[in-house]
């Protein structure tokens, strides 16, 4: 019992960005901060003997208030003390990667999208789900395992932060449906169905699941305001759609 077993992050509310998101050090690896600025805090005692140990921690994520996405195994594989924070793997392939200015530029890239994929992809879908109840915003599906955190704007642009306002809970054909621009979102959350799509003539699935939502509104939206989706981005996105 002398390393730590876990490290958490608090909530973070709908409209704001996780403090993790811009903890990324330039080696792609994720950075997590002392507690306090005392390296020998008990906290930041018992990180240092888990990594000297390469034991692994469970790191809880506050995805809302008293709701945690565990993302486990995860090591503390380093320590900047002048900036009072540890590096951490969040992925076993991170484990042994050079950190800092030692990382090649292909290794950065590489660790970098594990982190987005195995941190930063899995909170921001637990968060988006939880403000939609677990459903699909457009037809209410409700299955986990057939749900998506949908991005508005894409991960990467201006606006694309990953943050619920610029989220969707949307089952897997409505997801792929919205990415590939069969189906728009306008700011006041009616739907537009891309119109020789309407003209199609096929199964159940187009009838029932796309073709009949031209002209209606999402069915499931957050319950709080600040969790809705953003009108503003839904507008640039809906231009888009509309340009394609
Ligand atoms: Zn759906």
């Amino acid at each position: 019992m002398e390393g730590a077993l876990s490290i958490s992050t608090t909530f973070t509310p709908p409209g704001g960005t996780p403090p993790y998101d811009d903890l990324i050090g330039t080696d792609g690896l994720q950075r997590y901060n002392y507690r306090g600025t005392d390296p020998q805090h008990s906290e930041n005692v018992a990180l240092r003997r888990a990594m000297e140990l390469g034991l692994p921690v469970i790191w809880f994520v506050a995805v809302e208030r008293g709701a945690y996405e565990p993302i486990y195994p995860v090591w503390v594989i380093g320590e900047e003390p002048a900036l009072h924070r540890f590096v951490l793997a969040v992925d076993p392939a991170q484990r042994f990667l050079p950190t800092g200015d030692a990382a090649p530029v292909d290794v950065r890239s590489y660790a970098l999208s594990l982190t987005k994929v195995r941190l930063h992809q899995r909170a921001f879908r637990a968060r988006v789900l939880l403000a939609y109840g677990g459903k699909c915003s457009i037809c209410r599906l409700k299955h986990a395992e057939l749900l998506d955190a949908a991005h508005i704007i894409a991960d990467g642009q201006p606006n694309g932060q990953p943050v619920v306002p610029n989220g969707l809970s949307l089952c897997k054909i409505h997801h792929a449906a919205f990415d590939h621009k069969i189906l728009g979102i306008r700011p006041d959350l009616s739907l537009h169905v891309r119109p020789d799509v309407l003209e199609e003539v096929d199964g159940w699935m187009l009838k029932g699941g796309i073709q009949e939502i031209h002209n209606k509104s999402l069915e499931i939206v957050p319950k709080s305001k600040a969790a809705r989706p953003d009108p503003e981005r839904l507008e640039e996105r809906y231009a888009e759609f509309l340009a394609g």
